[in-house]
């Protein structure tokens, strides 16, 4: 089968980690060019060796999604690297806090907001000026279920999440007659390390979620991968502003 992502450009943030990582081999495994973006450099570096091993050309690019400076040669870095910038995964994020809304300290509400809110919009400005140079391009944004629905403790997380929802729609909005799709990937429980360190915060969290779930199991990274390299390859020239739920059913209840 021909590979769906052969010679593109792509950058991916909050790649050392989770989803971004497995979606990181996913686009090596399609054929693409990558530069992997992390603030966390050991991660992303062991990110790039798994990517070449899989015959991929990557880099790593210490990132900081928080700092626009960064993001500016992120992007720079890539069209340097490879001449153009065809896909952006934008996933870096954080979840915060387990606090309710009244209780929930003021300082990580906005950490919360400006690197899974903020730190997307400091990606679009920077990545959609060389798309539109070349003439297009595809970006996907990473929200969750929880920007479709309510989760009890996590009000900055839910909030931001529903914002990436919105922002996505926008931009997809701004750009569709200019030849870039914007979309955004809401995945549901997914067995990352951000679950673990949710999960270590109250006993009985994760057994929780499992009950809730309809297909009785948590996802895997690579379900969300999958998705990712569909929204970035010409199969879905027609989809953009979308939101696309990997949940195994947990908003369909
Ligand atoms: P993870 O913690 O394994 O990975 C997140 C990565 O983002 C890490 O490598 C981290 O270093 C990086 N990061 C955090 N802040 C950053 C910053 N300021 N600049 C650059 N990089 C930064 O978690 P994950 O589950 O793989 O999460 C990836 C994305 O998926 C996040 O946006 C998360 O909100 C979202 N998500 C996760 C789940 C889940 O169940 N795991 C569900 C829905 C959505």
């Amino acid at each position: 089968m021909a590979r769906r992502l052969e010679e593109k450009a792509a950058l991916i943030t909050g790649a050392a980690s989770g989803i971004g990582r497995a979606t990181a081999l996913a686009f090596a495994r399609e054929g693409a060019r990558l530069v992997v973006a992390d603030r966390d450099a050991a991660g992303g570096e062991e990110t790039v060796r798994q990517a070449r091993a899989a015959g991929a050309t990557a880099h790593f690019v210490d990132t900081d999604v928080t700092n626009t400076a960064d993001v500016l040669t992120l992007v720079a870095r890539t069209v340097e690297l490879f001449g153009r910038l065809d896909c952006a995964f934008n996933n870096a994020g954080i979840e915060g806090v387990l606090a309710p809304v009244a209780e929930y300290p003021e300082e990580m509400f906005a950490r919360v907001f400006d690197v899974n809110v903020a730190g997307i919009y400091r990606c679009l400005r920077a990545e959609i000026p060389p798309m539109l140079r070349q003439g297009g391009g595809v970006i996907v944004n990473t929200a969750s279920v929880a920007g479709l629905v309510g989760a009890g403790g996590l009000s900055a997380y839910v909030a931001s999440k529903h914002a990436v929802v919105g922002l996505t729609k926008s931009a997809a909005i701004d750009y569709a007659k200019l030849g870039i799709r914007v979309n955004a990937v809401c995945p549901g429980v997914i067995d990352t390390p951000m679950l673990d360190r949710l999960a270590s915060g109250v006993e009985g969290l994760r057994e929780a979620l499992l009950a809730f779930e309809p297909m009785g199991r948590i996802g895997r990274p690579a379900e969300v991968a999958e998705a990712v390299v569909w929204l970035c390859s010409d199969a879905a020239s027609f989809v953009t502003g979308h939101t696309l739920a990997i949940d195994g059913g947990y908003v369909a209840q």
